[in-house]
């Protein structure tokens, strides 16, 4: 190989050598570059984890210091709920759910009085042990196992209710706890020592306030017991000394003194009933009874003021309602004669109508008793009703102010009636009348009477002549139930003309305009119509006796009377009366009466113990013709029924040795088995505080209130007089001569 060739493969070499270099070089470079990019990008990685760590550093910096301030406060919070537990008064603890103390505040502790047994960690039981150990709680009436027994019973219930204990000094703690959701328990023992000795000292003030009341109930019922019987003898003496010659000043003056003293009686019955009503010393005492007697009784004893007022009474007692129930009839008859006497009281004119209702019931044995006592008077405003029941209420206006009374009537009458579980309502339309009325539900009672439903065979068909439509009405319904044809007349001259050959029977009001009653009597006899016979409804059957018109009436009937009564006394007349179809009509007698002087006078008896009742009583059956003896006390009075046989007795219930109760049941005893039975005519000094109680069940038959009012005295005896003995009317007439009944 040549040199040239050498050199040339040399160089060529260097050549390659030296583009490999190149190559590397760039290679190289290339390698170094990235690895500077890597670095680059490492870096920027770096920082940002610098910032960071170090954004993490600032925050948990943070996050302590919230920490801290956070748990200073919860500190200061905690602190501050210790410190108020530890400054209430009250015992206040914590409980887990398995019974053991978390906490308790002082006042809590105080109670174990340093027991070191009592921190945190005890359980209540365990408390409850050391209580009763250490003599700390007193158990009263339980034993100390009891108590305990009792406690944890309580506590162990989800929601323990609150109890009272008694602390060794007489401390009373209430304990209030509370179950929270995990089972904790937060008692709260609260001192109510203070509470319990002002509600001892409350209840020995009641006791006293009581027992004060309870003195003056007993001493309002003794002296209203001493003041009537003396205001008896100034109202009688009164209503006699109206009786006698008086001008027209000395009559002002009696008679002022008559009605105070009756005012003044009314008051203190209310005053007395409404005392006993406050004091619960009211009690009902059923007993078998009539209502409608009672009823009829209540509107016989208001007749004389409906009389003077020219007022008409109306009783409208259901036909098919029961008449004997078992209540309280001293009450009823009470609430009865506040509703009358207010309606009688409030009518100027027109009527007073009281309306029995009522559904028995076979199942049950009790009869619903609906009574409502409507009146055509001044009424009430629809603002005042409202209020008329309450106490002391009275309607104040002009109308109403001319009225006397106390305002508690209705108040009495609504407690009495809510006491026997009934209701009392009133409707009123001002000037136009007023509806009173009340429902109660009573046992029915044994023995009603029937309705004479086959003697009212014998009457076919009636004549009713009454001015007024709603007695008209009454006894139209009446009589219509019982099947007996009715034409009814306004007035005696309409009677005069529709009477017909076919009517069976006159039934006449007595008190009519233009022709009244016995006036309709005369001139139907002188029109050939006197064998029909005439019956009289008169509200002052003493002015009619005493009319020469008398003879042509068949029967004198008190109205309002009760509808067994007026059945029964039609029927007796239709069943003595021939047929009118064949008898000529012609003027018929009365049955012949036996003649004055022959007959024996009528005995009549009056156990009466105090002297000026005695003279009131003597002074007032002065004008009747009859033989008066005075028992002093009961038993007098059982003796002179043996020795005397009176006819009629009248008896005072309050007397000496034997009150007229147990008079009445001996005479009853006496009686029994000789098929004698002697009208026994209570007389009692207030027939609705409770003194009439038992009064017909002992063996009396009617019974009248003092002060004693001297028509319906006689209206006892007239009734009462036996066929055998003559009239107790002296001939040439008595006191009534005027026909008019004073009161
Ligand atoms: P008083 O003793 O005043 O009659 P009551 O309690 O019986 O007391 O009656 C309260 C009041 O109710 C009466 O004063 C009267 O204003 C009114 N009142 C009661 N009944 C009637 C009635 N039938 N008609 C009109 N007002 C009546």
């Amino acid at each position: 190989m040549s040199l040239v060739n050498k050199l040339a493969e040399e160089r060529r070499a260097r050549l390659a050598a030296e583009r490999l270099l190149e190559l590397k070089q760039a290679e190289l470079s290339a390698a170094n570059r990235k690895l500077g990019r890597h670095a680059l990008a490492l870096t920027r990685q770096i920082g940002e984890k610098q910032a960071e760590v170090a954004n993490v550093r600032t925050e948990n910096e943070r996050v302590k210091s919230d920490l801290t301030v956070a748990n200073a406060k919860i500190e200061v919070a905690e602190r501050r709920l210790w410190h108020s537990i530890q400054t209430i008064q009250d015992g206040f603890a914590f409980f887990d759910a398995e019974s053991k103390l978390i906490g308790a505040n002082t006042a809590y502790l105080s109670a174990f009085d340093g027991l070191e047994e009592v921190a945190p960690g005890i359980s209540y039981m365990r408390i409850l042990q050391l209580m009763t150990d250490e003599g700390i709680v007193d158990t009263e009436a339980l034993s100390p196992e009891d108590w305990r027994r009792m406690m944890t019973e309580r506590w162990m219930t989800p929601t323990p209710g609150p109890v009272v204990i008694r602390m060794w000094n007489d401390q009373y703690i209430k304990l209030i706890d509370q179950r929270g959701h995990g089972g904790d328990v937060v008692s709260l023992a609260l001192d109510i020592t203070a509470t319990v000795r002002y509600e001892a000292e409350l209840r020995a003030a009641r006791a006293r306030a009581e027992a004060a009341n309870r003195a003056k109930s007993a001493f309002l019922a003794n002296m209203s017991h001493e003041i009537r019987t003396p205001m008896n003898g100034v109202v009688g003496m009164a209503e006699l000394l109206t009786d006698t010659a008086l001008d027209e000043e000395q009559r002002l003056y009696v008679n002022t003194i008559r009605n105070s003293g009756e005012a003044l009686l009314v008051i203190i019955n209310d005053v007395l009933d409404y005392s006993k009503i406050e004091a619960d010393k009211l009690e009902l005492h059923p007993e078998p009874f009539d209502l409608e007697r009672c009823i009829h009784e209540v509107a016989m004893l208001m007749q004389p003021t409906v009389r003077d007022k020219g007022l008409s009474m109306v009783v409208d007692y259901d036909l098919f309602l029961p008449t004997r129930f078992v209540g309280d009839p001293g009450r009823i008859r009470q609430v009865l004669t506040n509703l009358v006497g207010n309606a009688v009281k409030f009518t100027k004119a027109g009527h007073v109508l009281i309306r029995v209702t009522g559904v028995p019931d076979a199942g049950t044995g009790r009869g619903a008793i609906h009574v409502a006592i409507e009146d055509t008077g001044i009424g009430i405003a629809p603002e005042k009703v409202g209020h008329i029941f309450g106490e002391f209420n009275q309607v104040e206006d002009e109308r109403n102010r001319q009225f006397e009374g106390t305002g508690l009537g209705l108040a009495i009458s609504r407690r009495l009636i809510e006491m026997m579980d009934g209701t009392v309502w009133v409707e009123s339309a001002p000037g136009k009348g007023s509806c009173f009325g009340f429902r109660i539900s009573l046992p029915m009672a044994e023995g009603q009477e029937p309705i004479p439903s086959d003697v009212m065979g014998r009457l076919r068909h009636v004549l009713v002549v009454d001015d007024l439509p709603v007695n008209r009405a009454l006894l139209c319904k009446q009589l219509g139930q019982l099947g007996v044809r009715v034409t009814a007349c306004a007035s005696g001259a309409e009677a005069l003309e529709r009477i017909g050959r076919d009517v069976d029977l006159v039934l006449s009001d007595h008190n009519m305009p233009e022709m009244d009653g016995l006036e309709l009597a005369e001139a139907l006899n002188a029109r050939g119509w006197g064998s029909v016979p005439f019956v009289l409804l008169s509200s002052n059957p003493g002015a009619a006796q005493s009319d020469p018109a008398r003879r042509l009436v068949r029967a004198i009937l008190q109205k309002p009377l009760p509808r067994a009564e007026l059945f029964s006394r039609l029927a007796a007349i239709a069943g003595e009366a021939g047929s009118p179809l064949q008898a000529p009509p012609t003027v018929r007698p009365d049955a012949p009466e036996p003649p004055a002087g022959h007959a024996r006078r009528m005995r009549v008896l009056a156990a009466e113990d105090n002297r000026t009742n005695q003279l009131v009583f003597r002074k007032m059956v002065k004008d009747l013709d009859i033989d008066l003896r005075f028992a002093g006390n009961g038993q007098e009075a059982v003796e002179l029924y043996r020795e005397f046989a009176p006819d009629l007795i009248f008896m005072d219930i309050s007397m000496p040795r034997m009150d007229g109760k147990q008079a009445t049941a001996e005479i009853r005893r006496l009686e029994a088995g000789t098929g004698r039975h002697v009208p026994i005519v209570a007389l009692t000094a207030h027939a609705m505080t409770g003194d009439s109680d038992g009064i017909l069940a002992a063996g009396l038959d009617h019974y009248l209130t003092k002060p004693l009012r001297k028509p319906l005295i006689h209206d006892r005896i007239r009734e009462a007089c036996p066929r055998d003995a003559r009239p107790v009317e002296m001939s040439g007439g008595g006191a009534e001569e005027d026909g008019l009944v004073r009161l």
